[in-house]
């Protein structure tokens, strides 16, 4: 780095920077001895800290939040000095001072202290199920700190040896496997020891401690269990048959036999994540883990396979090889987010995955289409700022980006890179470049440059093309430039993007890739074709801007030509065609038209949520019944022809049922299919086997749009009965926001804030509120009220940031000025990017509907 940059960096870089701790001493090993007290909501810590002191110093910094210091010492060689305690609760740090100086070299420090079992859902906390209490953790990002003093950087690796001492009859689960489990010492309790765990950061640490029950196997040689509140037993079995397999296609994927001597796997009743990839002790959200084997829907199978892969992939992403600083947490998230659909692959080949990989990158496409969005490289240094970084970018995007790699250099060159990372960096830490580095030398391919011009710029690139046949090749001109998805502001200039682009230019041709830099480059592709379609297998991560007779083109010949996962893309691409304003939305709607009766589920979701948009903010009023006349015309008969429920054993083809559902009962508003959803809902009310699983929460959705107040209380004392069935649970209460009469959409907002709602899920239901033209309003100003009240209920993780990001609901200008002015007066440190973001599409949607409206009105009355 020249000399006059790094001066820069450092000035901008320092005032943060100060939330990392000082290397006043380097951890090598934590011997941690807890007491929770489920009584008080309470517990005690003992810990020895081994570390080395680089240089001579009297004073230690370590962090520490929320703890109570008792007895502090340091002890270097055989002398042990007391050691004064200096707090700082901005940094979350203490400085421990002693007498004399401490030698450089090996030193131990001892701590006493108590702590808060919180219930904040962060550090060690208390969770509640069946009248009872539970003690369990979750450290990442920054919150080991408040379980235990300790180096909570993730770059300070250390080795842990962990004891926790509990009530009879408790269990008690860690990190490593249980060595011993002894009576005592105090009256009442029996102490659990748990074996050395290998070199692991702090946000690792796992402590679970309640009346949990296991279901347990082996897999390749390595003690298995999936672990729950005891009424929920029977609900573990799918996720232990997952877990099994997925164990024994890593090690075979990654080369490095799984290493941590056990994995339990244990679902939590309140959990501020989904999931948490603690080493050998992986914490869930209950809805995430557990799955009724008779009558889960295809959506809640594939949610806990998928999951549970992301979690076991962490095991080596994450836990083995971890990256040395947060703002490199794509290094964990998106490797865990791109592998967890291997496994699924080979195990479920008619589950589709690769459909839903497409739909992972449209999550972050549309993230990436705003001037708000982050580089997936992007400096954290506060806890907030931190905590942030967990976005669509780490995953879904750093996903998204890693399969257009896979596919550039092939899928077995690439394994083999990665299995070499992993080898390299074992029990220790890796930056962006030692990643790329490792891959371009294993594979030979320019993959440095690729994704050097992905992690360090943000947005997202969108080629313009044109391709035309010359003789037997077809000559194909490419334009990229940075994309915005506001019609009325053009993205800011940015470098070119590296990328692989591979062509389909005919039917049977097989892909042909190629690697663009320039703003503009003109191809010579083999094969002669009037059209190419420029992103085969929809692997790559740009947007494809086509002229519209092109789309038009390739709308009639997608059912033969292209594949489900390209068709898929394609209606993602045009679809920001027309968000951007690069075309009329009549475009969109011709598409949507000619794959109204593909029979792929993901197509129908695709044009489902679409047309679902343009019919709640395109649609002038005057033309509101022609719109829904529209979709009753072509989706209708589709539905029809499929039955409702329909007798097929399908999975898939009863997503599309419950997509088409949803989209001709809601947005076409046909009287016939909600009066047949009302009559399910009753039928399913009365007895649960009257409907396939998977067709059940889109028919009690539409049965509530229009429900009345005996219906919702129906449902209400459902969701009274289902503590123990958390995929029913959710059935009922994610419906609620489909009730749309104001005095029902009260209800639902008081309800979401009563002690009758988990904390867990209060932001959910109330962004549900949001989400929905009819009560958005309503629910808008029942949280401003409320701010205080939700403020201090909610997690900063993640209630208070699924809130804001669902105010980008709104989609008027004075809208984002309300959003606006109320967060400036309110701020919310953990979310400041979303704000931004939510207000930056509020906005773009305003300039949408400005744009297309009168298009899509003319579109709409033409024939
Ligand atoms: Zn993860």
């Amino acid at each position: 780095m020249p000399l006059l940059l790094l001066i820069l960096v450092l000035l901008v870089a320092s005032p943060a920077a100060a939330q990392r701790l000082p290397v006043t001493a380097i951890p090598e090993h934590y011997d941690l001895w807890f007491a929770p007290d489920l009584k008080t909501d309470t517990f005690r810590g003992r810990e020895t800290i081994r570390v080395r002191v680089p240089k001579p110093t009297r004073s230690i910094t370590l962090h520490a939040a929320e703890i109570t210091f008792k007895d502090v010492r340091i002890t270097t060689g055989s002398q042990g000095q007391p050691a004064s305690v200096a707090l700082d609760e901005k940094t979350e740090t203490a400085t421990l001072t002693v007498p004399d100086e401490i030698a450089a070299g090996p030193a131990s420090i001892d701590i006493t202290y108590t702590g808060v079992l919180n219930d904040k859902l962060r550090g060690f906390y208390l969770s509640k199920a069946t009248g009872r209490k539970y003690a369990v953790s979750q450290m990442e990002a920054t919150d080991a700190r408040r379980a235990f003093p300790s180096f909570d950087e993730p770059a300070l690796k250390a080795t842990f040896a962990i004891t926790l001492m509990v009530d009879e009859g408790d269990t008690a689960i860690s990190n490593g496997a249980q060595v011993s489990d002894t009576p005592g010492p105090e009256p009442g309790k029996h102490t659990v020891v748990f074996a050395r765990t290998k070199p692991m950061s702090t946000y690792l640490v796992a402590l679970v401690v309640g009346d949990f029950v296991c279901r347990g196997t082996t897999a390749e040689g390595v003690p298995l269990r999936v672990c729950s509140t005891p009424d929920k037993k029977d609900l573990t079995g799918f996720a232990l048959e997952a877990a099994a397999q997925q164990l024994k296609f890593y090690n075979a994927y990654y080369g490095v036999a799984y290493p941590f001597g056990k994995l339990d796997i244990i679902g939590i009743p309140d959990f501020a994540a989904g999931a948490m990839e603690n080493t050998g002790a992986i914490t869930f959200r209950e809805k995430y883990l557990l799955a009724d084997p008779e009558r889960a829907s295809l959506d809640t199978k594939k949610s806990v396979a998928a999951v549970m892969s992301h979690e076991i992939a962490h095991q080596w992403f994450g836990d083995i090889v971890t990256m040395k600083w947060w703002d490199d947490i794509w290094l964990n998230e998106g490797f865990a987010t791109w592998m967890a659909n291997k496994p699924l692959a080979e195990w479920k080949p008619d589950w589709n995955v690769e459909l839903d990989e497409v739909e992972e990158t449209q999550t972050a496409l549309a993230l990436d289409a705003l001037r708000a969005t982050r580089a997936i490289r992007t400096n954290a240094d506060t806890p907030e700022e931190i905590n942030e970084l967990f976005d669509p970018i780490a995953y879904e995007k750093s996903a998204g980006v890693l399969r257009m790699l896979e596919n550039f250099v092939g899928k077995d060159a690439f394994r083999r890179a990665v299995a070499s990372y992993i080898e390299k960096y074992a029990y220790g830490n890796a930056a962006a470049e030692d990643f790329w580095n490792e891959v371009t030398r294993v594979t030979g391919k320019p993959v440095d440059r690729i994704l050097a011009s992905y992690v360090d710029q943000p947005g997202v690139p969108v080629l313009r093309v044109a391709a035309a046949c010359q003789g037997s090749s077809t000559i194909v001109k490419l334009h990229q430039e940075r994309f915005s998805g506001d019609p009325k502001a053009p993205a800011p200039p940015a470098m070119p993007w590296t990328i692989p682009v591979c062509f389909k230019a005919f039917p049977d041709a097989p892909a042909s890739c190629y690697v663009i830099s320039k703003s503009e480059e003109t191809l010579t592709v083999p094969g002669c074709a009037a059209g190419a379609y420029v992103n085969a297998g929809s692997v790559g991560y740009f947007f494809t801007e086509y002229s519209p007779d092109d789309v038009r083109a390739l709308a009639r010949k997608a059912r033969g030509t292209l594949t489900p996962s390209e068709r898929v893309g394609l209606l993602g691409d045009e679809w920001w065609m027309v968000r951007s304003g690069r075309h009329d939305v009549g475009v969109f709607f011709d598409l949507a038209g000619a794959l109204a009766t593909d029979s792929t589920a993901a197509v129908t979701t695709g044009i489902a949520t679409r047309v679902a948009y343009a019919g709640e903010y395109l649609v002038p009023a005057a033309e509101h019944t022609k719109f829904q006349q529209w979709v009753r015309r072509r989706f209708e008969p589709v539905l029809t022809q499929l039955g409702v429920p329909g007798s097929g054993t399908d999975e898939l083809e009863q997503e599309r049922r419950a997509a088409l559902l949803d989209l001709v009962g809601v947005w076409g508003a046909s009287p016939d299919v909600q009066q047949r959803a009302r009559e399910l809902a009753a039928g399913y009310i009365r007895d649960a086997s009257s409907l396939p699983g998977t067709l059940v929460a889109s028919v009690l959705d539409v049965a509530a749009y229009g429900g009345d107040a005996t219906l919702y209380d129906q449902y209400l004392a459902r969701l009274d009965r289902l503590a123990s069935e958390p995929e029913e649970y959710y059935r009922f209460f994610n419906a609620l926001p489909y009730f749309d009469e104001p005095e029902l959409v009260t209800r639902t907002l008081q309800f979401a804030i009563s002690p009758k709602v988990r904390t867990q899920d209060t932001g959910t239901l109330l962004a549900g509120l949001l989400a929905r033209p009819w009560s958005r309003n309503q629910a808008w100003t029942f949280i401003k009220e409320q701010w205080p009240h939700l403020t201090a209920r909610l997690g900063t993780f993640q209630g208070i940031p699924t809130i804001v990001q669902a105010t980008s609901n709104f989609c008027t200008a004075e809208a984002a000025a309300d959003v606006r002015q109320f967060f400036a007066e309110h701020p919310a440190p953990s979310a400041e990017r979303s704000i931004a973001q939510a207000i930056e599409k509020i906005t773009a949607c305003a300039a949408v509907a400005e744009r297309q409206s009168r298009p899509l009105s003319k579109w709409l009355t033409e024939p």
